[in-house]
Order: structure tokens, then C-alpha cells, then sequence
């Protein structure tokens, strides 16, 4: 099967070298448009152009808003004014916007003005909304009959209306005034008779955000009810558009990427395709920030001077204990930072977390604790109160560094920064400083007997 793919673009390939227009058209349309784009990219500039010539813009529409927006970025690059903006106009309105936003402004000016009036008007207003919120997300194409239009005239309808709607899957009622008042599926609507009103089989309480909505709320929506759209109105209930599921995975997966960056304290420098100079400096502010918190170590340490100049052997032991204070913290915040992201927590949910986190913890304090204390005896010749200090001294380390990093996302989640920013290394260091402390206090206590 895959075999005979990779024949079909070989022969496709072959088809463009040749200028064999209905042959290319032929083979090239039997693939997605993911595929096409696959295929258009194993394409030469001349061949490119080649294949531009072969396409019109409206087909050509179609795989270029698939495309991400690096690539579309290139591709645009390389069309004529005429194809561009005939592209432009065929394009669906939000996957226009979220490209022209990229764009320089005089760019965007030079193209509205160009664009199809009423299409240019939607895509600017789209372009006036926040981004990252459900009206930058949306599209205005969608289908809205009034709830007094029977359900053979909406057939109908739809018949006309469908090649230029995002999905036809959800019909949105309006009243008069382009109220939001119903809601019904295609499946809803095909086996009703075809006699009666929509208001008489549409469902009426309809779930729906606002245009400012974030973006991460209405992924969590769409996920809670498992619609395939979701309508978004202004403050007066008028509908405006509508959020397809495609472009909330989409932002789920720029979210989980925020996230993830935020963790490793180096927010968009997860980005493969920044230089070197960008990404230090996206980094560099947290690593001094953590430089400073570091010498908090070193100054408790510094404190502890006497009691190492006697007992040197406990030095050996600092980075152990620290380095797992910090190991603990990293693993509770990553089942933290997954649940905020996700919105998974309420009251009764982090109770629950922190107590687990405590036991486990306990549980987890003790294995480690003796583990280290047998080591250490029977490394440094079976001294007893040794093993007993590096122990106990783990096991209360392991037990707080579970508690702070679980804590500790909650505290900035509370104070309304993203709680992907409690980041690892920021707990890692606090973490430090907490499993260091207890180790000389401990230390301190028992000296006596060592
Ligand atoms: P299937 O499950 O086979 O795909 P369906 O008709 O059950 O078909 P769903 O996507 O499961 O379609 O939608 C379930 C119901 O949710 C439909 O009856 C639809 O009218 C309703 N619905 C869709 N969007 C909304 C919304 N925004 N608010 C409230 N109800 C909605
Ligand atoms: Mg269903």
C-alpha cells in the first residue's frame, strides 16, 4: 500500500516535470490535503511554480491553509499579487487571520485592500480581537437559520450555503435581532420531519462564550461537552462565530508547549528555531535570578563552617541530600503543572493532592533514608550516627521537597501567574537550600555523638 503511494508521487513528479497538466490533476487531487502538502514540499522552486500554474488559487486555498504558518510564510513568497490575494479571499477567514497577524502591518494593509470587500471586512474584524482568545479564534462562516424556518426550507438551505461554511455539522438558530437561541446537529436536524419548525426540535440552552473568552477556557469547554464547534457571542448574546475543535488542538498543543517551557523556566525558548543569542537571552534572567537564590546556599553553608572544619566527612554528603530535595520537587510538580494545565484541580482535589504527596512522600523519605544510611556506614567504615544523620536528614528532606513542590505552583497559580512558572529550577534551588538546612540542623544536634 505504502508502496504504491510512493510510485503515485514519482509518476505525479514526473507528470509536472512534464507539464502534463491533466495528468498532475488527475493523480494530484486523489491525496489530502496533508499529503499534497507533503508532496508539495519535496517540490523545487521551479517546479513549484510549475505546480502554481496547474492549480488555481481557490484549490490551491485549500492545502495552503493547512499548512503551518512558517511554511505559509515561504509559500506566499513565492505567488503572484493576482494568486495571492485570489487565495486570500478563498481562504477560510480565521486561518486567514491567524496568518495576516504575523504579517507587517503595511503587508496587511496592501492585502486587505486588495481582498474581496466582504471577505476583507470579516478577516478585519477578526484581526481586532486580543489574541489567545475565542474572537481571534474563531471564523464567522457558519450556518444560522431563524428558529421559524421549517426544516425542509433549512435542507435546502444548507444544500447552497455548505461549501463555504467551516462545518456544517452544528446549525446555530438566531432571532431577529442575531440572538444566539438554539442549537441543533445535522443529525438532529435530518431526522425530524420535514413539516415541522426548527424552534420545535432545536435544543435551547445553548453553551457558547464570549469573544474575549482565553483561548485555554474554550479548549476546556469543547473538551468537557466533546462538541465539534462551539458558538461565540458578543455581551448583548449576538453570535459572531464559531470555534471549530480542529483549532482548539491546535491551541492545546501551543499551550502544552507554553507550559512545558515555563517549567524549564525559559519561556519561547523551547523554540527549535531561535538563534543562540535569542535563546541565551530568553534563559539568561533566570539563571541569575536562580544564581542569587544559590547563594542562599552557600551563605547557609558558610554559617555551618565550624561544625565542617571539625567533621569534614559531612561535606561529602551536601550535594546528595540537595540534589534529592531537588529530584522530589521536580517529580510533584509535574503532576501540578499537568492538572492546573488541564484544569483538573478544585478544593477538594489539592486536600487530596497534598495529603498524598505527604504519604507518599513519608513512604518515599523512608526507603531513601535507609538506603543511605546502611550506604554510608558501610562506605565510611560503620560509623552509626554518620549513617543515622544522612538518613534521617533525607527522609524529612524528601518529605518537605514533595510538599513545596506541590505547593509552591499553587501559591503562584493563586497569585494569577501562569503555575507552569513555579519552574522546575526555581524548586530545584528553594529545594537546595530547605534539604541543606535540615542537614546541619541535624547534624548539629547529633555532633556530639559522632
Ligand atoms: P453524533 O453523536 O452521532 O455525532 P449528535 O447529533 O449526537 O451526533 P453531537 O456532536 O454528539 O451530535 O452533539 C450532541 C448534541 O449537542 C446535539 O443534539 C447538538 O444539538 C447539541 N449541541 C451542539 N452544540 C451545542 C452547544 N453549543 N450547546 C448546547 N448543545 C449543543
Ligand atoms: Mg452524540
Amino acid at each position: 500500500m505504502e508502496k504504491q503511494k510512493e510510485e503515485l508521487i514519482l509518476e505525479l513528479i514526473n507528470a509536472l516535470n512534464n507539464r502534463d497538466l491533466e495528468r498532475f490533476r488527475e493523480d494530484f487531487f486523489e491525496f489530502h490535503p496533508i499529503d499534497q502538502i507533503e508532496i508539495f514540499l519535496t517540490l523545487d522552486t521551479e517546479q513549484r511554480k510549475i505546480l502554481y500554474s496547474f492549480i488555481s488559487p481557490r484549490e490551491f486555498a485549500e492545502i495552503f491553509q493547512e499548512m503551518d504558518l512558517k511554511l505559509q510564510k515561504d509559500v506566499i513568497l513565492e505567488l503572484e499579487d493576482n494568486y495571492l490575494i485570489e487565495m486570500f479571499n478563498e481562504m477560510a477567514n480565521d486561518d486567514l487571520a491567524d496568518l495576516l497577524e504575523e504579517l507587517p502591518p503595511d503587508s496587511i494593509q496592501k492585502i486587505i485592500k486588495d481582498m474581496d470587500i466582504e471577505e476583507a471586512h470579516e478577516v478585519k474584524s477578526l484581526l481586532t480581537y486580543a489574541p489567545e482568545t475565542a474572537g481571534a479564534l474563531m471564523t464567522t462562516e457558519f450556518l444560522a437559520y431563524k428558529s421559524t424556518d421549517t426544516v425542509a426550507s433549512v435542507l435546502e438551505r444548507i444544500r447552497q450555503e455548505a461549501p463555504d461554511a467551516e462545518t456544517i455539522y452544528y446549525l446555530y438558530i438566531v432571532n431577529e435581532l442575531d440572538l444566539l437561541v438554539g442549537v441543533l446537529s445535522l443529525r438532529d436536524l435530518i431526522i425530524a420531519p420535514l413539516d415541522k419548525k426548527i424552534e420545535d426540535v432545536m435544543a435551547i440552552h445553548v453553551v457558547s462564550v464570549n469573544v474575549d473568552t482565553d483561548q485555554e477556557e474554550v479548549a476546556h469547554i469543547i473538551k468537557k461537552y466533546n462538541f465539534l464547534a462551539l458558538p461565540v457571542i458578543d455581551n448583548l448574546g449576538t453570535l459572531l462565530g464559531i470555534i471549530t475543535v480542529d483549532d482548539v488542538i491546535d491551541v492545546l498543543e501551543e499551550e502544552a508547549t507554553e507550559d512545558f517551557a515555563e517549567i524549564s523556566a525559559a519561556r519561547g525558548a523551547v523554540d527549535l528555531e531561535i538563534s543562540p543569542l535569542v535563546a541565551a537571552r530568553k534563559r539568561l534572567p533566570w539563571l541569575i535570578i536562580l544564581l542569587f537564590i544559590g547563594m542562599v546556599s552557600a551563605t547557609i553553608i558558610g554559617r555551618f563552617e565550624k561544625v565542617l572544619e571539625t567533621v569534614a566527612i559531612l561535606t561529602i554528603f551536601i550535594p546528595l541530600i540537595a540534589g534529592m530535595g531537588g529530584n522530589t520537587g521536580t517529580q510533584s510538580l509535574a503532576v501540578v503543572v499537568r492538572g492546573l494545565a488541564l484544569g483538573e484541580f478544585d478544593k477538594e482535589k489539592v486536600i487530596y493532592l497534598l495529603k498524598r504527596e505527604a504519604i507518599t512522600g513519608v513512604i518515599m523519605g523512608t526507603v531513601c533514608g535507609a538506603i543511605v544510611s546502611i550506604l554510608a556506614q558501610v562506605i565510611f567504615g560503620g560509623n552509626l550516627v554518620l549513617g543515622l544523620i544522612v538518613g534521617i536528614s533525607l527522609f524529612f528532606t524528601i518529605i518537605v521537597a514533595s510538599l513545596s513542590g506541590t505547593i509552591i505552583p499553587f501559591i503562584i497559580h493563586l497569585f494569577k501567574i501562569d503555575p507552569a512558572l513555579a519552574s522546575g529550577p526555581f524548586i530545584t534551588t528553594i529545594n537546595d537550600i530547605i534539604g541543606i538546612l535540615i542537614y546541619f540542623s541535624i547534624a548539629t544536634k547529633l555532633l556530639k555523638f559522632l
